[in-house]
Order: C-alpha cells, then sequence, then structure tokens
C-alpha cells in the first residue's frame, strides 16, 4: 500500500503545498509519484491521476530518466544528499518545455520508509534567450570572418601620383600585387612603369589633371591568361600649379565580379525571356479545355477553360439546346453524329469546326471525344477542346500565301515557257546555281545537269562567246554592270540562238549574286537574218532594174537621137501635105526622149547619185528664158503666162542652174497642160535677204482644173499620173515629173508644197536659199534664135569636125550643119578625129562622149593640150550636172544634148561664129 508524504503535513500544509506557484512531487524509493501538485500537472500537461504510479515516466525523456534513476540511487545509498537536474518534459499539447528539477530524501526516522521530494522550475524562456543569445553570438563570429575575408579579398591599390606623373606612395593589401617591389616603384613615372601600357594610365591621370575631375578606364589583365577585369579611376587630391606638389589618387579595383555579375545579368535577361515564352506557351495550354458529357442525363461539364473558350458563364449544361446553342446546323449534326458513334459503336472522334460562342465571336475549335465504358456500355464521353482559331487563321493565311506563291510561279513558268525564257541565279558566296525549268530545256539537258559548275554548261559556246560570257559575268561581278548577250550554242547538233542577261543582286555594299535570263531568240535571228537577206535581194533587183532601165534608155536615146534628127531635117524640108506627120512624129519622139531622159535622172536620184553642181546663176534670166520657152505653147491654149520676179533678187547668185530649171520647167509644163483658161504665174520672192545668202519663195500657180485633195500626197511618187477621170482631153505624161521635182527640191534641202481645189487651180510653191555670187560675172548665154530658115547657108566660114561613130547621128548631124553652110568633117572614132586634125584647122570639135577605143573624154584632154585653138563642144544624151560640171572645170567650149535641138546647136554656131568676128 502506499503511503504519500501528506500523512506527515497538517492538512493546511498540504493545501499549500497543492496550489503552490512552482511544481512539486512526492516519489516513493522506487521512483513512484504519490503526490503532484497543481503546478506540476498544469506543467506535464496531465492530470494527478496520469501521473501517478509510473504515469509520469512518460513526461521525461528516456535520457532524463537514467540520470534521474541513478541520482534517486546514490541519495538512498548514502542516506543524504540533493540532486538537481536540468531537463525536458514533455507537455502533452505544447511540447517540450525546459525545466530545472530539485529532489531531496524526506525521511525523518529510520524506520519510516523513503520519500523524495522534488519541486520543478519552468525555465524554457530563459533558455530560449540563451539559446538566441548563443546563436547570435554564432553569427557575430560567422560575420566577423565573413568580413575579415572580404576584407582581405578586395584587390583596391591606391597610388599616389603627382603632377608628372611619378608615383609618391602606395597602399596595398598584398604587395604581391604591384607590378615591382614598392620601394622601386616609388620615384618612377607612368612611363617607367607601365612602358607600351603607359598611354592606357596616362589618358585617366592627364585627365583628372586637366579638368579636375574624375578620369577612369577599365581594363583586362595584362597577363591574357588572367580573366581578370581593372578599373583604374584617378582623382586629383590636391591641385597646385606646381606639378612637383600636385596629388592626384590612382585607384586600381578589380571590377572583375562586377563584370561577371553584368553577364549574370545579361543570362538572368535571357532567362526570363524563356520565361516569357514559357509562359506564352502555357497560356495557349489555356486554350485547351476538358469536358464531360453524361449519356444518361445529357449534362456536360467541362473546365473553367470551357466556358472561356465559348464565352458563357461556367456552369454545366444539361439540355441538348444549350449543349450545341454555340454550333451551327451543319457543325450540330456531325457532332451529334459523332457522338452517336461513339456511345454505340465506342468509336473516339477527333474533329475541327467553326463554332460561334455565346457572344457572337467565330472561333475554330478541336473537339477529342473518347466514350467511357462502365459495366459493359458506354456512359460517358469525356474529352478535350481546343481553341485553334489562331492556328487556322495562321494556316489559312500561309495557304492563302502558297496559294499564290504557286499562282505566281505557274505565271511565271508560263511566261517563261511562252516567250522561251529561262532564269538563272548564283549564290556568289556558295557558288551554288539555280534554273528555272526551261534553262534546262533550253539547253537540252536533264534536270540533274550540274548548274554549279559554269565550265558545264559554258561547253555549249564557242571559244569567244565562253570568253564574251566570262568576261561580262565578271565585269558584272566586280562593277555591277548588267549585260545581255546574243550567243550561239550547240545544242545537240542544232546551233541555237540565245540571248544571255546578266544583273548584280546587291545587299549593303557587296555583289552577293547574280541574276539573269536566257532566251531563245533563233526564231527571231532567223527572222531577221531572213530578212537582212530579203532586203539584199530586193536592192540588188533594184539595182539590176536601175541598172536595165539606164542601159535600155542610153540604148534607146542613140536611135531616138536618129529619129528626132531625122524629124528635124524633115521639118525644114517638106511638102503641105506632109506638115501634120512631120509635127506628130517630133512631138511622139520628143515624148519619148522626155520618158527615157526622167526614167534615168530618177533612177539616178533614187539610187543619192545626183548631186548639185553649183555655179554662178542667173535667175531672173532663168525664170525669162523658161517663161520664153513655154509662151507660144500657153498662147496656143489660150491661157496667160506671167512671171512675177521680186525686184530685190540678186542678179547672181550660186545655184545648180540645170537643176532649178528642170524644176520649174516641170512645174510650168504642168501648170499649161492642166489648165484650160486663165492664167499660170510663176513667182518668185524674196524672204529674207542676209550679207551672204537670200531665202526665196517659188511658186507656180494656175487657173486649172486643180487636183483632189486626196490625190495631192500621191502625185509626188513615181509614175503616178491620169487621175482626171473627169477630164475629156488627153494630156500627155510620164507622171515622173512632179516625183523628180521634188527629189530635186529636197536635194536643195527643202520641201515642195501644193496648195490646190479642185476646178479653181493649184499652187505648187517651194522655198531654196542661194548663197550670193562674190564676183557678179557676166554670164555668156546662147543667142536665143526663133528662126532657122534665116540661117540657111549662112555660116560657110566655120570649119567643123564631127566626132561620132553612129552612122544616123553622123548622117543627121551633118545634115544639119550642112543646112547652116558649116563646113564638116567626121570622124568616127578619136584615132581618125586625131590624124583629121593634123591635117586640118577646125573651129570647133563637136565630140560623142561614148565611143569605142578613145572616148570623148579622153580625146577632149588631148585636143585641149594639143589643139587649144579649138572650141570643143561635147555631144552628150547625159543631162546630169556632174558631168556638164566636170566638163566646165577642164575648160571646154560648151555642151550640145543629145539628141540636139536644132535651134541649140545653131545658138552654139553663132557664138562661135561672133568670137571670129564672122558675123555673117
Ligand atoms: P505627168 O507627167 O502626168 O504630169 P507629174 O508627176 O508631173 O506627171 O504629175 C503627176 C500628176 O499630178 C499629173 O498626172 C496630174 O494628175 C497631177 N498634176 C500635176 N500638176 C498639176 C496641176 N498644175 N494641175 C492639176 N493637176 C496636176
Amino acid at each position: 500500500m502506499k503511503m504519500d508524504f501528506a500523512g506527515y503535513l497538517s492538512p493546511v500544509m498540504h493545501e499549500i503545498l497543492r496550489e503552490a506557484p512552482f511544481g512539486i512531487f512526492q516519489l516513493d524509493r522506487t521512483g513512484e509519484l504519490v503526490f503532484a501538485n497543481t503546478a506540476f500537472c498544469k506543467l506535464a500537461g496531465e492530470s494527478e491521476k496520469k501521473l501517478l504510479g509510473s504515469g509520469w515516466t512518460a513526461i521525461i525523456g528516456v535520457d532524463d530518466g537514467k540520470v534521474l534513476q541513478k541520482g534517486l540511487d546514490r541519495i538512498i545509498r548514502q542516506r543524504k544528499g540533493k540532486l538537481t537536474l536540468e531537463g525536458a518534459l514533455n507537455h502533452s499539447k505544447s511540447g517540450r518545455r525546459r525545466c530545472l528539477v530539485d529532489i531531496q530524501l524526506l525521511t525523518y526516522r529510520k524506520s519510516e520508509p523513503i520519500f523524495f521530494m522534488g519541486y520543478v522550475r519552468d525555465i524554457s524562456k530563459q533558455h530560449l534567450l540563451v539559446q538566441q543569445l548563443q546563436r547570435s553570438e554564432t553569427r557575430q563570429r560567422e560575420l566577423s570572418t565573413y568580413l575579415q575575408s572580404m576584407i582581405s579579398v578586395i584587390e583596391d591599390i591606391i597610388f599616389e601620383l603627382d603632377g608628372n606623373q611619378v608615383f609618391r606612395n602606395v597602399w596595398v593589401r598584398d604587395e604581391s600585387l604591384l607590378f615591382m617591389p614598392k620601394n622601386q616603384l616609388l620615384g618612377k613615372s607612368i612611363q617607367q612603369v607601365f612602358g607600351d601600357r603607359a598611354p592606357m594610365f596616362q589618358k585617366p591621370v592627364e585627365e583628372a589633371i586637366r579638368t579636375g575631375k574624375e578620369g577612369v578606364v577599365e581594363y583586362r589583365h595584362m597577363d591574357p591568361a588572367m580573366d581578370r577585369w581593372y578599373r583604374a579611376k584617378a582623382v586629383a587630391v590636391e591641385a597646385n600649379d606646381d606639378p612637383k606638389a600636385f596629388r592626384l589618387a590612382l585607384i586600381v579595383q578589380d571590377i572583375t565580379e562586377r563584370v561577371r555579375y553584368l553577364d549574370e545579368l545579361k543570362r538572368e535577361k535571357e532567362k526570363l525571356e524563356w520565361y516569357n515564352k514559357l509562359y506564352d506557351f502555357s497560356s495557349e495550354l489555356g486554350k485547351i479545355a476538358g469536358w464531360e458529357y453524361d449519356v444518361g442525363t445529357g449534362e456536360t461539364r467541362g473546365t473553367d477553360q470551357l466556358y472561356l473558350i465559348v464565352d458563357r458563364a461556367p456552369e454545366p449544361v444539361s439540355d441538348e439546346e444549350s449543349a450545341y446553342a454555340f454550333l451551327d446546323m451543319p457543325e450540330r449534326d456531325t457532332l451529334e453524329k459523332h457522338i452517336k458513334q461513339a456511345v454505340k459503336a465506342r468509336k473516339p472522334y477527333d474533329i475541327k469546326m467553326p463554332i460561334s460562342t455565346a457572344i457572337g465571336k467565330k472561333k475554330w475549335v478541336r473537339v477529342i471525344g473518347i466514350p467511357i465504358v462502365e459495366e459493359g456500355r458506354v456512359t460517358k464521353i469525356r474529352g478535350i477542346l481546343m481553341d485553334i482559331t489562331e492556328q487556322v487563321a495562321q494556316r489559312n493565311a500561309v495557304e492563302s500565301i502558297q496559294q499564290e506563291l504557286a499562282r505566281s510561279n505557274q505565271l511565271l513558268d508560263f511566261s517563261q515557257q511562252i516567250s522561251n525564257t529561262g532564269g538563272w541565279e548564283l549564290d556568289l558566296a556558295t557558288g551554288q546555281a539555280f534554273w528555272t525549268k526551261q534553262v534546262y530545256a533550253l539547253y537540252g539537258v536533264p534536270e540533274d545537269f550540274d548548274v554549279s559548275n559554269p565550265e558545264k554548261y559554258l561547253s555549249f559556246f564557242s571559244a569567244e562567246d565562253q570568253r564574251l560570257i566570262r568576261d561580262s559575268m565578271q565585269d558584272c561581278r566586280d562593277h555591277r554592270l548588267p549585260y545581255v548577250l546574243e550567243v550561239q550554242a550547240n545544242i545537240g547538233n542544232q546551233k541555237k540562238w540565245l540571248r544571255v542577261s546578266g544583273v548584280p543582286v546587291v545587299e549593303g555594299e557587296r555583289v552577293i549574286a547574280m541574276r539573269g535570263a536566257v532566251m531563245d531568240i533563233t526564231p527571231e535571228k532567223q527572222a531577221a537574218m531572213n530578212l537582212v537577206q530579203a532586203k539584199e535581194l530586193a536592192e540588188q533587183a533594184a539595182k539590176a532594174k536601175a541598172d536595165f532601165l539606164s542601159v535600155m534608155s542610153h540604148e534607146i536615146r542613140t536611135p531616138l537621137n536618129g529619129i528626132i534628127g531625122t524629124a528635124n531635117l524633115l521639118r525644114l524640108r517638106h511638102t503641105e501635105q506632109q506638115h501634120e506627120i512631120v509635127e506628130n512624129l517630133m512631138f511622139s519622139a520628143d515624148h519619148l526622149l522626155r520618158l527615157i531622159n526622167d526614167i534615168l535622172d530618177l533612177s539616178k536620184m533614187e539610187r543619192n547619185k545626183v548631186e548639185l553642181a553649183l555655179t554662178t546663176l542667173d535667175l531672173p534670166g532663168l525664170v525669162r528664158n523658161i517663161r520664153n520657152q513655154f509662151l507660144s505653147l500657153a498662147e496656143a491654149k489660150g491661157i496667160r503666162l506671167v512671171s512675177l520676179m521680186d525686184q530685190e533678187i540678186p542678179a547672181r547668185l550660186i545655184g545648180d542652174p540645170v537643176r532649178l530649171g528642170q524644176i520649174l520647167n516641170n512645174l510650168v509644163s504642168n501648170a499649161i497642160k492642166y489648165t484650160d483658161t486663165g492664167k499660170v504665174t510663176i513667182a518668185v520672192q524674196v524672204v529674207e535677204q542676209l550679207e551672204n545668202r537670200v531665202y526665196l519663195h517659188f511658186s507656180v500657180k494656175d487657173t486649172g482644173m486643180g487636183i483632189p485633195k486626196e490625190l495631192q500626197e500621191k502625185i509626188f511618187d513615181d509614175f503616178q499620173q491620169g487621175y482626171q477621170q473627169d477630164d475629156q482631153q488627153p494630156r500627155s505624161g510620164t507622171g515622173l515629173g512632179l516625183a523628180i521635182t521634188r527629189h530635186l527640191i529636197e536635194l536643195h534641202q527643202s520641201k515642195i508644197f501644193v496648195d490646190s481645189t479642185v476646178g479653181k487651180g493649184s499652187e505648187f510653191s517651194f522655198e531654196l536659199v542661194f548663197d550670193r555670187a562674190e564676183k557678179e560675172e557676166p554670164i555668156e548665154l546662147s543667142l536665143p534664135v526663133q528662126n532657122l530658115s534665116e540661117y540657111e547657108s549662112k555660116l560657110g566660114s566655120i570649119r567643123l569636125l564631127l566626132v561620132e561613130d553612129n552612122k544616123v547621128n553622123v548622117m543627121v548631124t551633118r545634115e544639119q550643119l550642112t543646112y547652116f553652110g558649116v563646113q564638116v568633117d567626121c570622124a568616127m572614132n578619136g584615132h581618125e578625129a586625131m590624124e583629121l586634125l593634123k591635117a586640118n584647122t577646125y573651129d570647133v570639135a563637136l565630140v560623142d562622149l561614148h565611143m569605142p577605143g578613145m572616148d570623148g573624154y579622153e580625146l577632149s584632154t588631148k585636143l585641149l593640150k594639143q589643139y587649144p585653138a579649138v572650141k570643143i563642144v561635147i555631144f552628150t544624151a547625159d543631162i546630169m550636172g556632174d558631168v556638164r560640171f566636170r566638163f566646165a572645170q577642164i575648160g571646154i567650149y560648151d555642151m550640145l544634148n543629145k539628141p540636139f535641138v536644132p535651134e541649140e546647136l545653131l545658138g552654139m554656131l553663132l557664138k562661135v561664129a561672133n568670137k571670129k568676128g564672122m558675123r555673117s
């Protein structure tokens, strides 16, 4: 039976113990608890009942328990003593509490049972404080070591320099950091210490001296193997005019960590960007929603995302109508079909479809549904719904771009095909080349042909073309010169003409590539060559025609001379009845002659064989002559022929009288020809007088039938005539007159104009410019002769040598000359003429140009030399100015047209007679 010590105490005392403010307990000799006061129970967090006996050991740790037991045993053995220990009590609720326990023996008599009396104090708070203190002490220690180490790692060096950049003092934690022992350094200048690298430090120092502000330089460790960075900062400490007294500090700091930190910062930034991307990605995830459809109840629930995607309040829907509200009819059918299939055939589905959300937004979604089977049947469909609007939009954009690309590719392809053109590109950096399909086709090579090897495709060309292509490509690359070449390629056994071109592709300052085209121009080239051939042929034909005409005309002219000459002779002697026949003959022969002369003239002009023969020109005299020439014709038709000459026209000009005469002749002849009543007016007016030139306006105006507007251009073409449909009268013409006139006026660098009204008349006009003749020398004119019969047999004093090979001409000319009484000897060629000249003295030699053996030119030259007294008169069918000019230059006396006009022949003879003073 257990007894507690309360039995020894008065009940009052017992009560006091029980309510004491600290824990009191009583143990028996076995260590079992027999009493615990309220404070103790509170400390233990248990009731006294639970603690009594061995119950209390549960609240102390095993180790503490052992120490306690030992202590108690010792006290029992010694029968005295006291036990103090510090331990922990396990409070049932608030955990361990630190306690200080004092235990002592409480026995009064030996016979009495042993009791221990203990009291307990909660020292948890104190303990905590001590612990905190201890911890802060450790921290303090740690900190100080840390600071110590911090201080020891700082690598600052502080130099003191004067204004001459000489080191005066240095402070450094570790002298080995200096570049040389401290005592050697002092008194040296920056230059002496750093040598080559001195300027780097001198710069901030000089800046600090100059401006008084900090000069800073950052640099890497001088040993390239050391990855350390430093900053040197120069600060003026004490300015002074005397450099020796000037003081500045140069502080060198190791900034490696800072540089590294900056690197770190950069890396962090990159990381942040990566996280941002990650965030974007996760927001993509936000576009994926999960859902579940209950087949039994028809209810659909989804994750928050589902409602976000369809823009609806997050509540499950159970009626089908609202579940499908965001689907259009065809999509709704599709989805229903898939759901049915999933339920019936347990088939999962994965479909894409457009939806309109609750607020009417159009979106694209992908729906994946998987049937869930429970107890043998599909109870639910579970799946995900993804908002793929952006992907669809992107894909659509990509697709439309791709379509466009395909279209333009097709277009390019097509256009290259129809134009037989291919494109190429050469990347200059990689040497990679690209050809379009057509280039392969043009060169007739398969599409695996090695295009990047220039030698391979250059081999299609001749060595010369290869060089041309290479040089052009070189220039394109080096000087940015684009090129277009036409080269011939040997393709198979075929020759093709290709036009190859290239342009530089410039990026920034460099030509990075070349691009160009290859075009098959064989057909074009062929056509051009055919054209050239055709043109040559046509020219040859034209020349042949002209040559033929010219030869024919010459050939015709000779017999014609005979006819005309004979007719002229007949004119002199014929019967009354024969008169009309002779006149008709004359008229026909004249017409034929004019036609032939015109043809010859025109063909020469068309071959640009005609030049103006400029000489002194008496324009008023020329116009007067022309008027005289046509006067009788005009009178015969009953029309007036008027000439109006501006008084200001200089008497002597430089011009070609023959050509100008031809122009006016043609116009006046036409005017008279196409006019039946009224008058024809030749007018020349000064437009402008300059010091040494004059601009003249020529006009030939008639009151004739006129020319319809639509023909006014055409009449200047060759062989254009006879448009006078309503013209009853036949008018002889060649249709060449105006063509020749136009050519002649163009030869004068001018143009002819026509102004005409049908039924009223026509006016042909043009302007010419003439130089004034320097000396107004008189021009020897043949005397106008009116009546030939007056001179019959009157010129007997003239002895003439006729050199002519054509018998008919000889006969005709001799007859005509004899009619005038001239003594005539005839030579058939140059040699005969020379013989006759030796034997006789002649006044005149009438020389034909075209003769076999020695021709007219040669003979004239000889005559001029050997018989200068003989007057040479050239007998020529060639009315061209250049022939006349040439003879005029060598000094012949005169020229006669062939066939000759008897009046002209007489005029020439009279001139000779006059000179001789033989006026008959
Ligand atoms: P043709 O020898 O026929 O006169 P031309 O070349 O001189 O050849 O003239 C061409 C045509 O121009 C003539 O046939 C005529 O129809 C027309 N023509 C020329 N001059 C005149 C004019 N003064 N009045 C009316 N028609 C003219």
